[in-house]
């Protein structure tokens, strides 16, 4: 089996067809006509734009809207007067066009690629798949064309570009595999769109297939398997017919708000672990971003990020939710969570040392950073700070105290930032919920971490196996601190979340809104999973499973006894 990352759910089955770029050979030549040579180069450009938005209009009708944008994003960056123009001074300098062009995007594209973030290293591509468009134009050579495919085609390239997904005959295509490619690229995003099962990424998969193979992918756990046996096969189609049967009931929740059977409403929010999920909220069900965990930009690299460089991740994320709430936590690292550069000295019991709101009070500059470039973004959109693994008041008035000063500092100066900006606190240890009266007095709203929560309350690393018998959420213990803690943000009028993976279980739905639980922040994936649970209670339905639940004793019993009750 190989692996890549399942970034469009669904399993795939079918008969393999390998997708090679066409070579674009050209001769390089030294032009004398310079101005002969720019109109050449003016008629490609008109070509490749006249071509574009044939190929824009056809995949928004296919896609969507914002996929065929993808495409016309392709016209404007060739339109940029410095490409342009660059390309231009190189053409006057005696270059021929075709080498111009391939010279000055090389350029581009190797500043792209090495930038730390997915999205301009997006841009790389983009500007490869223009160029060797722009390149063809100039040469006359045809665009590759996919639109002639037997039924079940399993696409598989080094990459599937933009230009390339707008001509596909895509109902014949059951899966696309690749080499490049990850969440946000951009075939990713339109296989996601049109609902074909893609697994992106997988190296070295173009050295082990062959025109002609049966191959199955799953589209969710990245998994690849060529040449299945016929039991495999029997395994994968059953597999497939409930994905696709599950899908079917899910469908009929997109695009609907997210209401319980009584009408009451819910936020239903994503949790983003990196800025590659980002696109796949903006264009998916989640009605905002609940948990935004930041310490992926602190991870794999030397220095903390810059203030300038972590506003410009949290205001693409403002800019591209809109108007809708980006919860951005502030850096949660220590724990399991090492950042080498830190330099967080070695301690007996990380969970219980120097983590996340801790850390950052020793190390008040790191926060002050952050915080910057957060209240920078909110200029931007509807973000919020939320302060983790708060176990005290003095931490919760820390991290507002230094807010303030920097509002004070931002008036000064005239810098701008969404002056009603809510601080929230995630209630995640036992000592917070004992107090959450009083933190609800003090904060503007609630987030119920229930993945530290348990480990806490139950004191049960959630990483050991030998006490995960002791790890759930399901314990009475835990459910009491959980409806402890809604009930105190009620009494105090604030709103109160949950965004710890027990969110996402079908099974806590109906004790969450018996509790009065606000919102849910959950992976992408089970965004639809829990709008449908929700629709399915109403308060008085709900209630009387939660008193049955809240009288029993043991974990066992209690999940026993919902999944009785739930229909996953
Ligand atoms: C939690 O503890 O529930 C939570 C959401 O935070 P993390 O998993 O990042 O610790
Ligand atoms: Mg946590």
């Amino acid at each position: 089996m190989i692996k890549g990352t399942g970034v469009s759910g669904g399993i795939g089955i079918g008969t393999v067809r390998i997708v090679k770029e066409q070579r674009v050979v050209y001769e390089r030549r030294r032009v004398r006509d310079t101005e002969k040579e720019i109109a050449r180069l003016m008629e490609a450009v008109d070509g490749f734009v006249r071509a574009t938005r044939e190929l824009a209009d056809k995949l928004e009708s296919e896609a969507g809207t914002k996929e065929a944008e993808i495409l016309r994003g392709h016209i404007l960056i060739l339109k940029d007067p410095v490409l342009t123009s660059e390309i231009e001074k190189l053409i006057r300098n005696g270059e021929c066009a075709e080498s111009a062009v391939e010279q000055i995007c090389n350029m581009f594209i190797s500043v792209f690629s090495a930038r730390d973030d997915e999205l301009t290293r997006q841009r790389a591509a983009d500007m490869e798949d223009l160029k060797t468009r722009l390149i063809k134009h100039l040469l006359g050579m045809d665009e590759l064309k996919l639109d002639d495919l037997p039924p079940d085609t399993i696409l598989c390239a080094k990459e599937i570009t933009p230009s390339m997904t707008a001509g596909m005959d895509k109902k014949n295509i059951a899966g696309f595999i690749t080499e490049k490619g990850g969440e946000t690229s951009h075939c990713a995003i339109i296989a996601r769109a049109c609902e074909i099962p893609a697994v992106l990424g997988a190296k070295g998969i173009m050295q082990l297939v062959h025109n002609g193979q049966s191959a199955v992918l799953d589209g969710h756990t990245g998994e690849i398997i060529l040449s299945p046996d016929e039991k495999t096969m029997a395994v994968c189609r059953e597999k497939k017919q409930h994905y696709d049967e599950r899908n079917e009931l899910l469908r009929n929740y997109r695009g609907k708000p997210s209401v319980s059977a009584d009408g009451k409403k819910y936020a239903i929010l994503c949790n983003v672990g990196n800025s590659n999920n980002l696109d796949k909220i903006a264009v998916g069900e989640g009605e905002g971003i609940g948990l935004f965990r930041t310490e992926f930009m602190f991870m794999d690299r030397k220095k903390s990020p810059t203030e300038d460089e972590q506003f410009e991740v949290y205001r693409s994320a403002a800019l591209k939710m809109q108007d809708r709430t980006v919860v951005i936590r502030t850096l949660d690292i220590g724990g399991d969570k090492d950042v080498p550069y830190l330099e967080i000295k070695e301690e007996d019991n990380p969970f219980l040392g120097l983590r996340a709101v801790r850390y950052c009070m020793k190390n008040p500059d790191v926060l002050r950073v952050q915080l910057r470039a957060i209240l920078r973004a909110s200029a931007f959109g509807n973000i919020k700070i939320l302060v983790p693994m708060i176990a005290d008041l003095s931490e919760l008035e820390f991290v507002k105290t230094m807010t303030k000063q920097i509002m004070s500092e931002f008036d000064a100066k005239g810098i701008a930032y969404k002056k009603d900006i809510r601080t929230g606190v995630m209630i995640e240890t036992p000592s917070a919920c004992l107090i959450a009266d009083l933190l609800a007095e003090r904060a503007d709203f609630f987030s119920i971490g229930t993945n530290d929560l348990i480990q806490y309350t139950m004191a049960a690393d959630r990483g050991n196996s030998d006490v995960s018998y002791l790890y759930s959420v399901f314990k009475p213990s835990v459910l009491r601190s959980i409806r402890h803690i809604i009930k105190s943000a009620k009494n105090a009028g604030i709103p109160v979340e949950m965004c710890g993976e027990a969110a996402a279980d079908p099974r806590m739905t109906p004790l969450l809104i018996s509790f009065g639980l606000d919102g849910f922040s959950v992976s992408p994936s089970s965004v639809l999973p829990i709008r449908k649970e929700l629709s399915g209670y109403t308060k008085d339905s709900a209630d009387k499973i939660t008193e049955t639940v809240m009288k029993m004793t043991s974990s066992d019993e209690i999940k026993a006894y919902l999944d009785s009750v739930v229909g996953i």
